[in-house]
């Protein structure tokens, strides 16, 4: 048996593989959180993660976390909301989530900010930007993103904006994947620089199983990982 055959064994090898692409790029290892991604997955493949020591996944829909969470109630766990949301969903995603990566619009913020109100909670979000040009991508566009976060910083106190995430495009080419990934972090600069009242962008969440290496060379704080921890998903997973 290689290691690949167990869950154990992929976990030590992407760990070592987000070591060396920090040592190579020059940052410290330790820079780089590992998210990873149990969308599609059962709660046994669930529970092998917890015993190997992760406690917080990635998943895209809110009625998968909602079933998950309550199968695995009482464990720490903390759910972070990755895939689109439809506002319609924004209840259950300020019910369940502990954090929302996919915040793209306005009538989304708002919406969210409403039922956090309701539920007296605040959420950590990430403000999803559209780096590519595929249609089949979410996202906000790059030069909608300054306004979007003054909006939620005066209008939304429950939304707390901690940084970016982007998908970068499908690509063979490694350069225009790295591309998408450069034009998040150039975009966070920028707005670092705006210094608006409320709004931190310490985290870039930028990488998932076929290209996180090149993230954290372009300055990815965290990686989205699924089928390199997983294995390969049985059914599809629409984004
Ligand atoms: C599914 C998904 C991932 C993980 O993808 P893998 O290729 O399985 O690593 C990362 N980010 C988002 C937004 C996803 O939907």
């Amino acid at each position: 048996m290689t290691t690949e055959d167990t869950m154990a064994g992929r976990l030590a090898q992407i760990q070592q593989r987000i070591a060396d692409a920090c040592t190579r790029a020059g940052r410290p290892p330790g820079d780089v959180v590992l998210l990873p991604v149990s969308k599609t997955f059962d709660v046994d493949a669930i529970r092998e993660a917890m015993a190997l020591g992760l406690s917080r996944f990635g998943e895209n829909k809110t009625q998968e976390i909602r079933q998950k969470a309550a199968a695995l109630a009482g464990q720490g766990l903390q759910w972070v909301l990755i895939g689109h949301l439809q506002t319609n969903k924004a209840r259950d995603a300020a019910r369940d989530a502990t954090e929302v990566q996919s915040l793209d619009r306005p009538d989304l913020a708002e919406a969210l900010h409403r039922r956090l109100q309701n539920e007296g909670r605040t959420l950590d979000v990430l403000v999803q930007v559209k780096t590519s040009s595929e249609p089949s991508k979410f996202g906000m566009a790059a030069e909608h993103v300054p306004a979007f976060l003054r909006l939620i910083a005066t209008e939304y106190p429950t939304l707390h904006v901690k940084g970016l995430m982007t998908l970068a495009v499908n690509s063979p080419d490694p350069e225009q994947v790295r591309a998408c990934f450069r034009a998040l972090r150039e975009l966070r600069d920028r707005l670092r620089a705006e210094n608006i009242p409320g709004i931190t962008l310490d985290r870039l969440s930028m990488g998932m199983s076929g290209d996180f290496e090149l993230a954290i060379e372009e300055g990815s704080t965290e990686v989205r990982i699924g089928t390199a921890i997983f294995g390969a998903r049985t059914y599809p997973d629409p984004q």
